[in-house]
């Protein structure tokens, strides 16, 4: 049964087109040593992106920031794309989206709403390699896998599907998270 909160909040989602999600609990989000691990070996976004590793709290400050939240929503998204670029653009638009969803939902008075964007921050076309350094410090905002969340676990246990993708043009599968009180 959907309680007042979250109808209300949901009337928040619906206002903002944001009509695919799930609510999930926030102390179900694990945050682990080996995804941390992946960001820091495998990727190219290591050390030259403000919300990246190295530039995140460590993973035991990751997991005490999930365990002072009580609510939690996963948004989905999901879209096929051709070119690394136009990824990039879909992902950067959502974000945006997704921050503008925190403002409205911190304006109805939930205080301490913070969105986890579905990619990496993307909203000014160029990063910067640290947080000193970010360009527009009030919007930019980390992923859930840049704080060590294994996302793929949480939204197969939340209902969605979600496969390791073997060819860039396949539809992908995208989450961005909102914590709530
Ligand atoms: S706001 Fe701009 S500079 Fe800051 S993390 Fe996001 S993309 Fe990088």
């Amino acid at each position: 049964m959907v309680n007042s909160i979250e109808s209300d909040l949901e009337q928040v989602f619906k206002t903002c087109q944001l009509l695919d999600f799930k609510w999930i609990d926030p102390q179900a989000i694990s945050v682990r040593q080996w995804v941390r691990f992946k960001c820091t070996w495998g990727c190219r976004n290591y050390g030259a992106r403000a919300t990246c590793p190295p530039n995140v709290p460590s993973t035991k400050d990751c997991r005490a920031f999930f365990k002072e939240y009580k609510r939690a929503v996963l948004f989905h998204f999901r879209d096929a794309k051709t070119t690394r670029e136009e990824r990039y653009a879909w992902t950067g638009e959502i974000n945006r989206r997704l921050l503008e969803l925190e403002r409205a939902v911190f304006l109805r008075g939930y205080y301490k709403a913070f969105v986890l964007y579905v990619d990496t921050c993307r909203i000014c076309e160029e990063c910067t390699t640290t947080r000193d350094a970010c360009k527009q410090k009030m919007a930019s905002r980390p992923a859930p896998d840049a704080l060590g969340v294994d996302v793929y676990q949480i939204a197969r246990n939340a209902g969605y599907t979600i496969e390791v993708l073997t060819d860039p043009t396949q539809a992908m599968d995208r989450f961005g998270f909102l914590l709530l009180d």
